[in-house]
């Protein structure tokens, strides 16, 4: 009976209330990255009539069709790991790809994003977790990338910036300690690199810790949309 009562007042909270509640705690400059992956278009709508404009998903096809029948002031962001063979689909509307981890799929997207004659924005994914099953770079090869003599020919792409994904574990120090190591590398390649903008780091889970370790963007999917089910 209890455990009922507990599902239904969660339920209450509709997709809007959670925004505004996110919305008033996070600072001004950091923004928020509604992650709508898995969640109906409907959801989406109801979420930019609250206001909000900035979503992230992570497959690119399913990006796409909710690109085709979304307003065109919507900034879609790609947050999951990249396909290259997709990239055409996305290049003449993607606003940033957080996740990239590899020299050929920057290649890829400066390819597509010059045939729409754009620049577009991409943060580089480094490895902060400890577990093995994160994708990310090392602080050499993302060295190695920013410093190429290839990378500097790039006409259409613009590194912007770091993303990266905490363990999923409960232990908060862990946690805040990857968070402090993004935020370290960060500034050091914001000396060197001046348009380095965006740190791209805390989900539904751990975004306040994100946040106060130095984060100014913040991707958020089930705090927003509630739980996903993947077995629809
Ligand atoms: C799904 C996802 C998120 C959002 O996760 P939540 O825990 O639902 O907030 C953030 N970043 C990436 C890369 C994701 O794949």
């Amino acid at each position: 009976m209890n455990s009922y009562i507990f599902v239904e007042q969660l339920d209450i909270m509709t997709i809007s209330q959670n925004l505004t509640n996110i919305q008033k705690t996070i600072p001004k400059g950091v923004t928020l990255v509604a992650v709508s992956k898995t969640k109906p278009v409907s959801d989406i709508q109801e979420a930019y009539d609250a206001g909000q404009r900035v979503f992230g998903e992570n497959k690119i096809q399913e990006m796409v069709a909710k690109y085709d029948e979304l307003p065109k002031d919507i900034s879609w962001h790609m947050i999951g790991h990249l396909q290259s063979n997709k990239v055409k689909y996305m290049a003449h509307f993607v606003d940033l790809i957080h996740g990239i981890d590899s020299f050929s799929t920057l290649q890829e997207i400066n390819k597509q994003a010059k045939k729409h004659n754009r620049i577009i924005n991409c943060l580089l994914q480094y490895k902060i977790a400890q577990e093995d099953s994160k994708f990310g770079l090392s602080q050499e090869e993302i060295n190695n990338i920013l410093n190429s003599y290839d990378y500097k020919n790039m006409e259409n792409i613009k590194i912007v910036g770091l993303m990266g994904m905490a363990s999923f574990v409960d232990d908060e120090i862990q946690i805040r300690e990857e968070f402090k190591s993004l935020k370290i590398f960060y500034d050091q390649l914001k000396d060197q690199h001046t348009q380095f903008s965006t740190i791209s780091m805390g989900m539904s889970g751990d975004y306040p810790l994100a946040i106060q370790e130095g984060s100014n963007m913040i991707r958020v999917g089930s705090a927003i949309f509630g739980n996903r089910n993947y077995t629809k």
